[in-house]
């Protein structure tokens, strides 16, 4: 059997641990490359063209990969190779990564942990890094999270993002990988450079949270919640029952947790009218959305008919949150906001405070996903074996 680049690949992540998941980033979709210059992060990278080993690349090399018509090109110092279908870039342990940067100067030098595929697609490069989940998790949590956090904020952020990732790891099958860099999935940007962030990845391995019927749970989050978070089923029309209600005290003097936006008296009250066919001689249903002051999370903007679903006027309007009051004084209709973002699962600011408290990371969890459980990925796995047997040679049980 000749050892393909795919089959070392995955011989080096079983090395590596041997329930490590590697997963299938989509890297850099967004963006146009014609050529690109890649160099080995640490130590030796081997390269394939087709899946045939056509040698290796020093931390030194700069490999040059090109999309030149209908193949694809590579040359350094040592190597002159060319491909139809893909060039694969395959370090010596899934750890040692890659560096790659632009040759057209768009993308500063960035270095991505595991082995890069590139393929050509309508002309241009596009790139799939092959990442063992724990590497990936650390990355994303230093692009999403930011830095000078309490450890423990960084701990449930890496149980989030890890649970994200394998709870969503089919969005991006039938463009043949897992999930993309972008804020579509989760923002990553490669190899964590930051020692807390991957200390709180390490102490959380493998940790993931499942509902009651041992079920990874969709881990939404966003920056501000307001002082209160909401049901899912009032964003969305699917009902969760992890994603529950809950009041926060922790968020409320957080950067993002006040906001405010001011209209003309004519800017607001055309809005609704366009948008909603309410009437301005109607005193009574316009009383309401002139000066309103709801005492907790709403869903609709007083008590009209037809009614005024806040999450579409926090669309229309770009606001911050649905969270907010209003307030006409002559001319000015002023909307004085709480919050920031869907208000949906974990606040972060609240996250954050919580954890500077010395709360720690799984109570903080535990406060803004209701009933959930953190277990082990590998124990899914098990579970996922156990209900695989009765399936075959049992009964069906429904
Ligand atoms: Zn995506
Ligand atoms: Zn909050």
């Amino acid at each position: 059997m000749r050892l393909t680049a795919s089959i070392l690949s995955f011989l080096l992540t079983l090395s590596l641990s041997a329930q490590e998941r590697v997963l299938r980033i989509g890297i850099l979709r967004d963006k146009t490359i014609h050529a690109v210059l890649v160099m080995s992060a640490k130590g030796t990278c081997a390269v394939f063209a087709d899946g045939e080993r056509k040698g290796e690349i020093q931390v030194n090399d700069g490999l040059r990969i090109e999309a030149s018509g209908r193949s694809i090109t590579a040359k350094s110092l040592g190597l002159s190779i060319s491909a139809k279908r893909r060039i694969e870039v395959v370090p010596r342990t899934a750890t040692n990564g890659f560096r790659m940067r632009s040759v057209e100067g768009k993308l500063p030098e960035r270095a991505y942990p595991g082995s890069l595929d590139i393929s050509l697609e309508g002309g241009g490069l596009q790139f799939t890094n092959a990442v063992p989940i724990e590497a990936y998790t650390a990355g994303v949590v230093q692009a999403e999270a930011g830095k000078e956090h309490a450890a423990e904020y960084y701990k449930l952020q890496s149980v989030s993002c890890r649970t994200y990732a394998l709870c969503n790891h089919r969005k991006h099958a039938p463009q043949g990988f897992d999930l993309c860099d972008g804020v579509h999935c989760q923002v990553y940007q490669g190899a964590c450079k930051q020692d807390s962030i991957r200390q709180a990845v390490e102490a959380t391995r493998g940790m993931v949270m499942v509902d009651p019927d041992i079920k990874l749970i969709h881990a939404l989050f966003h920056s501000n919640c307001g002082g209160e978070t909401l049901n899912a089923e009032d964003l969305w029309s699917k009902q969760e029952p992890y994603l529950r209600a809950t009041i926060d005290p922790y968020c409320r003097n957080a950067p993002h947790a006040n906001w405010t936006r001011t209209y003309t008296r004519k800017e607001w009250v055309g809005y609704l009218e366009r948008r909603y066919g309410l009437h301005s001689t109607d005193q009574e249903h316009f009383a309401a959305l002139l000066n309103y002051d709801p005492t907790c999370r709403d869903l609709y903007l007083g008590n009209t008919f037809p009614l005024v679903p806040l999450k579409n006027v926090r669309e229309d309007l770009k606001l911050n949150s649905t969270y907010f009051s209003v307030k006409t004084t002559g001319d000015q209709v002023t909307l004085q906001g709480r919050g920031f973002g869907h208000g949906v699962g974990l606040c972060q600011e609240g996250a954050m405070r919580m954890a500077r408290e010395g709360k720690s990371y799984t109570d903080i969890l535990h406060q803004y996903y209701t009933d959930v459980h953190l277990v082990d990925v590998s124990t899914l796995d098990f579970f996922r074996e156990e209900e695989a047997v009765p399936a075959i040679a049992g009964p069906r049980r429904d």
